[in-house]
């Protein structure tokens, strides 16, 4: 036997005193609905306020209740990131404390696990409380990501989100300094599916994304999940070559046709101008190509990850980080619980 439980749920916290006894409580009566093991892990983002306290009495009162407290503010998917890494369960919850994701989809999410997906995403079908701009922004946010990035990020999706322990430990050996979780979570693969829910407002205190924040956060999914800022030289160098021979065929013509004073001089400097400038762009796109693979290889991302192999008895010659235990069914979980 062991005491590994069931369920992990991760919650990051930066300055939610006002919240967090009511987000234990809500997360306690809906984690006991569901009857088994759970534990929820509460990260600590270098709160300013008296979130510290409000956790380690409830850690005291409650050992289902875990905290990680980070020496400052290393950022939300940090705080998301150093749960992960100490979530012992089956399933891993990505939750926030502000309520905004009713921990009441929980069960819902853990439904679709037991069916056998092993990535549940919440999607956002309606968002309360939340002003024009935030919502503008969020929209067009989810949907440039979805069109430039490699990986299939969902629409309308954020963090709250349940992934099986294969894919917690796929996150655990993606080091990236600069991360996107939700666009790692896809990364991974496995089966994956999406719940819809209605995002609540917060119940008190302020969002801690400002606009700053989140144009940081929307870079990072950029660069973290395609080469599209690096691709961009190599349409523009193409777009001024084009350019740069329509006018010279034109310039051509008229002085032509009109006599050869058209124009004055300016117009051969600006056409080998525009020449010029479109093979700088083209090499710097190369130089941007070249980049990018240093990146790929800093990164240090594994390059596939396992679901299942047939008659290996073990992984001969494999990366621990890419040796993911076969897809794990609710039989065999139960086996390895009763110490099999
Ligand atoms: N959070 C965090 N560190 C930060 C910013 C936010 O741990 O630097 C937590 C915050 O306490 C909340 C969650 O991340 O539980 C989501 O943040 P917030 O509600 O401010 O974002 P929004 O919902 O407005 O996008
Ligand atoms: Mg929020």
């Amino acid at each position: 036997m062991n005491n590994r439980p069931t369920f992990s749920i991760v919650a990051p916290v930066y300055d939610e005193e006002e919240i967090l006894p009511a987000f234990y409580e809500r997360v306690r009566a809906v984690m006991e609905g569901l009857g088994q093991p759970w534990e929820l892990i509460m990260i600590n983002d270098g709160s300013r306020d008296g979130s510290l306290a409000i956790m380690e009495r409830l850690a005291e009162s409650d050992s289902r209740v875990r905290v990680v407290n980070f020496a400052r503010n290393f950022g939300h998917q940090v705080a998301v990131t150093a749960g992960i890494d100490h979530a012992s369960g089956d399933a891993v919850v990505l939750i926030d404390t502000d309520l905004q994701d009713p921990p009441e989809v929980i069960p819902e999410l853990v439904a679709k696990w037991r069916e056998g997906y092993d990535v549940v995403y919440a999607v956002r079908t309606q968002r309360e409380g939340e002003s024009w701009f935030k919502l503008t922004t969020a929209k067009l946010f989810y949907r440039l990501i979805y069109r430039i990035t490699d990986v299939n990020i969902p629409v309308d999706t954020g963090d709250f989100r349940l992934m099986d322990r294969k894919v917690a430990d796929v996150l655990r050996h993606m080091r990236e300094h600069n991360r996107f979780i939700r666009g790692m979570t896809s990364w991974a693969g496995f089966k994956q599916t999406g719940v819809g829910y209605v995002r609540r407002a917060r119940v008190a205190g302020e969002t801690k994304y400002p606009l700053r924040k989140m144009i940081r956060f929307a870079w990072d999914a950029v660069t973290g999940f395609s080469y599209f800022p690096l691709q961009v030289m190599i349409y523009l160098s193409l777009g001024l070559a084009v350019l740069a021979v329509i006018v010279g065929i034109v310039v051509a013509v008229l002085r032509l046709t009109q006599g050869p004073d058209f124009f004055g001089g300016q117009a051969t400097t600006i056409i080998l101008l525009m020449l010029l400038s479109a093979f700088q762009l083209f090499f710097l796109f190369i130089v941007g190509q070249y980049i990018a693979r240093i990146y790929d290889e800093t990164r240090d991302r594994p390059l596939y990850v396992v679901a299942s192999t047939r008659n290996f008895d073990e992984f001969p010659n494999v990366e621990r980080s890419q040796r993911v235990p076969p897809i794990a069914t609710r039989e065999s979980v139960e086996r390895s619980r009763n110490g099999q």
